[in-house]
C-alpha cells in the first residue's frame, strides 16, 4: 500500500463564516459570475482568492534555504496556468503561512485559510526535502491552496472502493489512523463545486490520491500522479483567467 501522498485536505467547519470569507475575497465565489452553475445553495459556491491578486506566502518555522528554494520551486509550476503571483516571505504575515516542523502533509481550501489565526499555519508540509515525491506533495498541497478538491472525490470518480477494507486499512495503520468518518469524508463523500461543473473526472489530476489495488474491488487502482495533468492545467486556467 503507497502512503506516499497521505494528505489532509482542511475545510473551516462553520460554513457560513467560510461563505463569508469566500464572498469578501472574491464575490464571484457565490456563482453569480457564471451562466451555468445549477441550482445554488450556501454549501454549493467556491473558495477561489481574487482573481489577479498576488498572494502572500509566509514561511512560518524557518526552513533551510534549500528546503525553502524547494517549496518555492514546486509551488511555482502552478504559476504558468493562473493568474496570480506568489510573494515568497519571512515576516510571518502571510495570506498563506507555512509550517514544516509537523509530520503531516495539510492544507486550508483556498479561502478558508482567511479564517484561521494569524499566529498559526494555514499549511503543513511535513515531507522531508529528501523524500522521492517532496514536490509532488508540495504541488498537491498548493493546489488545495488554490482551491482544487480530492480528484478522487470528484462526483464521476466512481472508484470501486473495497469499503470496509478501506475502513480497516485506515484504522490500523501506525502513521496517522482515520477513524471512519474521517474516511468517510477524506475518501468517499464526493462534492459539487465549480471543479465538477466545469471538468471530468481525470485520474492522472495531481490532486488524485493514489488508490491501492487491494483496497478496491475487482482490478482498480490509481497509481501515484506525478505531474500536474492536462485538465489541472485547463482547470485552473478556468479558475484564475489571464
Ligand atoms: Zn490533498
Amino acid at each position: 500500500m503507497t502512503e506516499l501522498l497521505d494528505c489532509q485536505l482542511n475545510q473551516w467547519p462553520d460554513d457560513q463564516a467560510a461563505y463569508t470569507a469566500a464572498i469578501n475575497e472574491n464575490p464571484a465565489n457565490a456563482g453569480t459570475a457564471t451562466g451555468t452553475r445549477r441550482k445554488r445553495s450556501v454549501v454549493n459556491y467556491s473558495k477561489l482568492w481574487a482573481n489577479g491578486r498576488t498572494l502572500k506566502i509566509a514561511f512560518l518555522d524557518a526552513p533551510d534555504t534549500d528546503h525553502k528554494k524547494k517549496i518555492i520551486d514546486a509551488a511555482s509550476q502552478w504559476l504558468p496556468y493562473i493568474n496570480l503571483t506568489f510573494e515568497f516571505v519571512d515576516d510571518l504575515l502571510g495570506d498563506i503561512r507555512i509550517a514544516t516542523k509537523n509530520n503531516d502533509n495539510s492544507s486550508m481550501l483556498g479561502t478558508d485559510a482567511l479564517l484561521i489565526h494569524p499566529d498559526y499555519p494555514t499549511m503543513n508540509l511535513g515531507v522531508k526535502p529528501d523524500h522521492q515525491d517532496f514536490e509532488v506533495i508540495v504541488m498537491h498541497e498548493f493546489g488545495h491552496a488554490l482551491g482544487a478538491l480530492h480528484e478522487h472525490q470528484h462526483p464521476q470518480a466512481k472508484i470501486p472502493w473495497d469499503k470496509p477494507k478501506v475502513y480497516e486499512f485506515y484504522k490500523n495503520r501506525e502513521m496517522n489512523p482515520l477513524t471512519e468518518a474521517q474516511v468517510d469524508r477524506n475518501l468517499f463523500a464526493s462534492f459539487d463545486t465549480l471543479d465538477a461543473i466545469y471538468t471530468a473526472y481525470d485520474r492522472r489530476s495531481i490532486m488524485h490520491h493514489p488508490v491501492a489495488n487491494t483496497l478496491t474491488v475487482g482490478n482498480w487502482e490509481v497509481p501515484i500522479n506525478r505531474k500536474i495533468s492536462k485538465k489541472d492545467k485547463r482547470l485552473m486556467r478556468l479558475l484564475y483567467p489571464k
